[in-house]
């Protein structure tokens, strides 16, 4: 498909774009049922933003002139009706400028490219790091939410504090007292998730042109609230002990960092976890430098062997560790229930952001997961989960040593969603992904977890969604795309050198 975009011109390059696909659909150079190209290959052809081509086909979709099939493409749907549009008094030259109206772009739509292929029906998923809906306790669960309604029901839908239901914040600082963290239900604020968390963090912390150290590679969602438009960051390497701390040090005496990000249990997207020794340097180094830690823990429960280590927050004696976890990885993601445990004037200052927001987080969910954990049947429902993830872990690290061909590497994580897989240097992970998808599997790339310099061979494949026969079947699938890879590259390299060897000759 080839598009004139005019750089110079006033008309967004989103609208030229939409305007010149408008076009080709009317002259019938595009058909209906023609695909058009993904986001990311457009955004490359034309040397545009990829928020940009992703806004166009929105408008494009919201026309009705294309349509988005989950994992498969866009495609072409319609053709435009100009007398109908003309006759509703409608301008079908000048659309709304959002484009240009726009304060804030985010980062690309992350969390949506990632969920895509779940939606599908067949297809094996080891893209997502999500708890297994089949594990979810629904008629437990129910009987909470029924019980709570019936005793609380005025109060619990009536407007609450900002801080979160009472007896949630006692119980997340009784838990914390576990681990030998001492923290004060009024050191907790309860947010809707740690992705919020984050958000929260970085409204009181981080201002414009402030630089925060994360882990690379590292969650995407952190990526997206830390290294938006306009923002700075450092990328610390990750080894299997966690966050490379020689480089962070050397780093930290050289620039100044607003904020450390860690997730030092099993972290995503690596599964590693930073050893006892190495979490007390951390917060030797982070002490020493005033920089606090933002603590991710969301993780930790899911712990299937290999001892337990405190979280940094119990070996934090200077005050300096903001620690954020939620019931998402070991409960239930869509109740959007978390939490950030923090001293008493981070807190405080967290609250007023939150309130800001959004008021605070849903008083019915809150205490329905807390008479959850009440009656025992969260620890219950945990137990039962990491025995099923364990078997699931073992299904897959298993299959990678069975099917997965010999300059592989991968990750063997004691806990967590996902295993880290570095690929031979010649795989592009994510060409395999699209022959992974038509073949029923679906993984994440590598480079969706980088702030920059993304490594292009790498993928994280999750273990929680799918059974084990499912994870067998999948992981021999994509170890015979990737050896036939190989072997074509091979193939591709053997001529070239024999030619070379003529020359010599
Ligand atoms: N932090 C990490 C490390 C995660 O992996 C995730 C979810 N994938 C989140 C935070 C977001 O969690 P929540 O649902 O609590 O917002």
């Amino acid at each position: 498909m080839i598009l004139e975009l005019q750089r110079d011109s006033r008309v967004p390059l989103y609208s030229q774009i939409v305007t010149e696909v408008r076009r080709m659909i009317t002259a019938g150079a595009l058909k209906v049922g023609d695909r058009l190209p993904a986001n990311r290959e457009l955004a490359r052809t034309l040397g545009v933003n990829r928020n940009t081509v992703s806004t166009a086909y929105a408008e494009l979709v919201a026309d009705g002139l294309i349509t988005s099939r989950v994992g498969s493409g866009t495609y072409v749907s319609s053709v435009p009706a100009p007398e109908a549009k003309q006759a509703r008094g409608e301008s079908l030259s000048s659309p709304m400028p959002w484009e240009a109206l726009l304060a804030e772009r985010g980062r690309d739509n992350w969390l949506h490219e990632m969920a895509g292929f779940y939606e599908q029906r067949e297809m094996i998923s080891l893209s997502l790091a999500l708890p297994s809906a089949d594990l979810f306790p629904l008629d437990d669960f129910r009987r909470c939410v029924d019980h709570v309604l019936r005793k609380q029901g005025r109060t619990l839908l009536q407007l609450g504090t900002t801080g979160g239901y009472p007896r949630l914040q006692e119980f997340i600082a009784s838990q914390l007292a576990l681990t030998g963290a001492r923290v004060t239900p009024d050191e907790v604020l309860i947010t809707n998730g740690c992705q919020q968390s984050l958000d929260l963090i970085r409204q009181i912390l981080v201002g414009q042109g402030d630089e925060v150290a994360l882990e690379s590679p590292t969650y995407p969602g952190a990526l997206s609230v830390f290294c938006g438009a306009g923002s700075k960051y450092i990328s610390v390497p990750v080894s299997e002990k966690g966050i490379d701390l020689d480089v962070l040090e050397d780093v930290l005496s050289q620039r100044r960092a607003k904020l450390i990000y860690v997730v030092p249990s099993f972290q995503n997207p690596t599964g590693c976890t930073m050893d006892h020794v190495s979490r007390r340097r951390l917060i030797g180094i982070a002490s020493r430098f005033r920089i606090p830690i933002v603590e991710d823990d969301i993780y930790r429960e899911l712990r299937y062997d290999g001892p337990a280590i405190p979280p940094l927050k119990a070996l934090d004696e200077h005050g300096l560790v903001i620690y954020i976890s939620s019931f998402s990885k070991v409960g239930f993601p869509g109740l959007r229930v978390g939490w950030i445990a923090a001293p008493r004037i981070v807190i405080d200052h967290l609250n007023r952001v939150k309130q800001r927001c959004d008021l605070h987080a849903s008083l019915l969910a809150q205490a329905a997961i807390h008479e959850f954990a009440k009656r025992g049947l969260l620890a219950r429902h945990i137990k039962r989960v990491k025995k099923a993830y364990a078997e699931r872990r073992d299904a897959m690290l298993g299959a990678l040593e069975r099917h997965f061909p010999d300059l592989t590497r991968w990750s063997r994580p004691n806990g967590g969603m996902s295993v880290w897989v570095s690929l031979p240097d010649s795989i592009n992970a994510n060409q395999l992904l699209h022959q992974a998808v038509e073949g029923g599997v679906s993984f994440i790339s590598g480079d969706h977890f980088y702030a920059s310099s993304p490594s292009q061979n790498s993928m994280r494949l999750s273990f929680t969604m799918a059974g084990p026969e499912a994870i067998e079947e999948a992981v021999k699938r994509l170890g015979l795309m990737i050896k036939a890879r190989l072997a074509r590259i091979r193939r591709a390299q053997t001529p070239k050198r024999v030619d070379s060897m003529r020359a010599l000759v």
